[in-house]
């Protein structure tokens, strides 16, 4: 006999990466096609000849040189295994068992599973029919229950971002005793006249945090390592819930090597920012309702058509991510792979 575990663990699924398929082009992840800059690279070679000791568990030198890119004290970022990390660190020290997590649907797979992990209880609210999130329905949503929201800008799947005036009118509708998770993994592909600042307002409110991500745009989602930024006291208990030496040496040195590139990394993004125009317009031309993105993917909201469009597209040799009923998000790649990807889409059309 099995020993026992958790009774509510069968009903909590696992969370589903994007498949890799050999030979396919892979744009199930949101990843960067490039890998990391040679620099970056040269970095992580460097520390490579350190791992023998452990980590520095605070990530020290990476904090400190957030802070300078940041420009905010040390004592407001703490560094962590990827920005899911700390998203599940997050739950851990605000919630406690039965208490409940707002969250836009669809949105990042992994909130409701988190929730759930820590006894918490997910509240998913309906995003409009546009894609965008419904702020005003996730404030409506707010009880004596709600512990944390998520507010993910851009937003994963579907792609639009919050506008700074939209999340202003919104935080002041929420209570100070709820703490609001600004989840800004694609905050680096952001081009709006009104964008958000998730960095900032997490100074600027004592119940704000930012959380973003060296695994899209800077092109190391396979070193693990993101950060969050808020009040000092916040920070701390985040910090508690960490699992020590998560973040290894080569991504501590990663990032920081990252943040040294500067000018080269807004070359990558514009450049997927341009594509992510061609391919939204030429999805647009074939029929799909594509919402407007600001990361490094767009959604095509085929209802019952998502999954015979993720396999159509598989058997053309290129990797899209189903979410089965409702749509298929679609990574921004190279120019080569979202060629690949758009002669996939007309055949679907074509029926060839
Ligand atoms: N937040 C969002 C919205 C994401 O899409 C992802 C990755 N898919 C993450 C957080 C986690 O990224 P990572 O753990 O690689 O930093």
């Amino acid at each position: 006999m099995s020993p026992d575990v958790r009774s509510d663990l069968d009903a909590i699924p696992s969370y589903v990466p994007g498949a890799t398929v050999p030979g396919a082009v892979k744009l199930a992840s949101n990843e960067t096609t490039a890998g990391p800059l040679p620099s970056v690279a040269a970095a992580i070679v460097d520390a490579a000849a350190g791992v023998n000791r452990y980590p520095d568990i605070t990530a020290g030198a990476l904090v400190s040189r957030l802070s300078e890119f940041l420009g905010i004290p040390s004592r407001n970022i703490t560094a962590g295994c990827g920005s899911v990390a700390l998203c599940q660190q997050l739950v851990q020290a605000v919630c406690a068992p039965g208490d409940e997590v707002l969250h836009g649907w669809r949105s990042f797979e992994a909130y409701p599973i988190i929730a759930r992990i820590a006894h918490a209880v997910p509240v998913p609210v309906p995003n409009r029919a546009d894609g965008t999130l419904d702020l005003d329905a996730i404030a409506d949503a707010v009880t004596d229950r709600t512990r944390l929201i998520f507010v993910c800008t851009p937003n994963n799947p579907t792609g639009p971002a919050v506008s700074h005036a939209e999340l202003t009118a919104f935080l002041d509708r929420v209570p100070e005793r709820v703490t609001v998770a600004l989840d800004e993994a694609y905050y680096e592909y952001l081009r709006s006249d009104d964008p958000v600042d998730g960095v900032a307002e997490s100074m600027a409110r004592p119940n704000v945090v930012a959380l973003r991500t060296f695994s899209k745009a800077y092109g190391l989602a396979g070193l693990r390592v993101g950060y969050l930024t808020g009040p000092a006291d916040l920070v701390v208990s985040v910090g508690k819930m960490v699992v020590p030496f998560s973040v290894s040496s080569l991504a501590q040195a990663a990032g920081i090597a990252c943040l040294d590139a500067g000018d080269e990394l807004r070359a990558r993004t514009d450049a997927v920012v341009a594509e992510r125009t061609r391919v939204r317009d030429a999805l647009i031309d074939l029929g799909h309702a594509v919402p407007e993105s600001q990361a490094n993917f767009v959604w095509l909201p085929l209802g019952d058509a998502a999954a015979a469009f993720d396999s159509h597209c598989r058997d053309h040799l290129v990797v899209t991510r189903c979410f089965a009923g409702h749509g298929v998000r679609v990574t921004i790649g190279d120019p080569v792979e979202n060629d690949r990807l758009l002669a996939a889409a007309r055949a679907f059309v074509t029926g060839t």
